[in-house]
């Protein structure tokens, strides 16, 4: 027990008394614990919430990670470092393929151009599928495949002819 001065008449009186024994004021006990309540919880909301939550987001690409393949794992892990090359190399493919049909306006690509193969000197090997019609005016699916590079001055060219195959 100690003793603590009364708000009203500062009269000695024991911390525990919950009324001032002199004066009968009522000790305002509860109000500096109720202040540094609502500053913890300012506290949790402000900084402990934002921790939280990116912690939740990475546990969840954690989780997403783990569940992938080496390979997948590689790849993502290679799409995160180049940003958008591999996109920037998928777009190039699909141009010069449709470039190269025999009539381009009568191209129409097939699902998801992909980026096969990421090469260690750089090139990017990129497939999909396009139909367009051919020399006769038959509309034909062709499947198609780019290697990609990067060229000296830094613009996309092709390392290989394309292959296209119907
Ligand atoms: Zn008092």
């Amino acid at each position: 027990m100690a003793l603590v001065s009364c708000d009203e008449c500062k009269a000695q009186i024991s911390d525990q008394s919950l009324q001032c024994p002199h004066c009968g004021a009522p000790r305002k006990v509860q109000a500096p614990v109720k202040r540094s309540n609502k500053a913890l919880n300012i506290v949790l909301a402000v900084i402990v919430t934002p921790i939280l939550i990116i912690w939740a987001i990475w546990g969840i690409a954690i989780i997403k990670e783990s569940s992938m393949t080496p390979e997948e794992r590689r790849i993502a892990s290679a799409a995160r470092a180049e940003g958008d090359a591999p996109y920037d190399a998928r777009n190039f493919c699909e141009r010069m393929v449709i470039a190269s049909l025999k009539a381009p306006g009568t191209a129409k690509l097939q699902d998801k151009t992909m980026v096969i193969q990421k090469r260690e000197n750089g090139e990017f090997v990129i497939g999909g599928q396009v139909d367009a019609q051919n020399s006769f005016g038959a509309m034909l699916r062709n499947t198609f495949v780019c290697t990609v590079k990067r060229g000296a001055t830094g613009q996309l060219e092709l390392a290989l002819p394309i292959s296209m195959t119907n």
